[in-house]
């Protein structure tokens, strides 16, 4: 088996250590540096995993639209502030498909959602594969997909060539260099997991998105849980499941501040934002 980026085969053992006991182990590649499960599924078994609906079965969390508001109307308020209501949206691997519900209830009428899996996609979902796609759109979005994939480069490449002249990628992934990762052993455990076939930080997305064709690639460092969840973690060593903490009251909202600009500022954010024009 080789890097998933950079087909390097020398693959450094990290750990055995995942949310799921199991056969599988997290590597790292000695020429990139890009952390990765070992040993990838085939397509097939990926496939049927995301059909069995495996990850929110395996994970113990649920994907209710209560529990992701605050992640869809982040990425609404992003939308709605950044372009006109007439562009053309894909948003890929949506999922059950908040995100589109929530742009098509503010007025963004042209945004189509893809979901490969049966057992989330709504009724209105591009359920075809990505790769049978011919459509051209303005802006494609990619919340946290491309580190459940087996090739995030084609992916990239194929997604270039679906968007018009001037068009932008939006990705979100989850950040490996968060400050939780080196201070919770607990927290580490849970992270890496089978569902994840990659772990991203900001110069190996960067990288990655530039070596795919885009060009002006930004990547921001973003915070999605509250100072509350963190500490949690580090209190219990158990995560919130149901009801994580996004959001802290009022009273203490200063403190939550405080703590996203520092986690900002040191690039140590549990997510990353990223951007691409083609
Ligand atoms: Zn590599």
């Amino acid at each position: 088996m080789s890097c998933i980026l950079c087909k390097n085969s020398e693959l450094l053992f990290i750990t055995d250590q995942l949310r799921q006991i199991g056969e599988y182990k997290i590597v790292k590649c000695t020429q990139c540096g890009h952390y990765q499960l070992f040993p990838l599924p085939t397509k097939k078994e990926n496939i049927q995993f995301y059909e069995d609906n495996q990850q929110d079965k395996l994970s113990g969390v649920s994907m209710v639209e209560d529990r992701l508001h605050v992640d869809t109307q982040r990425r609404v308020d992003y939308m709605r502030y950044n372009f006109p209501k007439e562009i053309s949206i894909l948003d890929v691997g949506t999922g059950y498909g908040h995100f589109v519900t929530a742009m098509r209830k503010i007025g963004f009428e042209n945004i189509d959602g893809q979901e490969p899996s049966s057992g989330r996609a709504p009724v209105w979902a591009i359920q075809e594969d990505i790769e049978n796609l011919d459509y051209q759109y303005d802006i494609i979005t990619l919340f946290h997909v491309l580190e459940h994939v087996f090739d995030p480069k084609s992916l990239l490449k194929k997604i270039r060539n679906l968007l018009n002249p001037g068009g932008v990628v939006l990705i979100e992934v989850p950040n490996i260099d968060e400050a939780l990762m080196n201070s919770s052993p607990a927290y580490t455990k849970f992270n890496f997991f089978r569902a994840h076939l990659s772990y991203f930080n900001a110069s190996i997305l960067e990288n990655l998105i530039v070596s795919t064709g885009f060009k002006e690639v930004s990547v921001h460092p973003i915070q999605r849980y509250s100072v509350l969840n963190v500490l949690n973690w580090l209190k219990t060593g158990e995560p919130q499941l149901e009801n994580p903490s996004f959001i802290v009251p009022n009273k203490y909202k200063f403190i939550d501040n405080a703590f996203r600009d520092k986690m900002v500022e040191n690039g140590t954010t549990d997510t990353l934002w990223a951007r691409g024009v083609v």
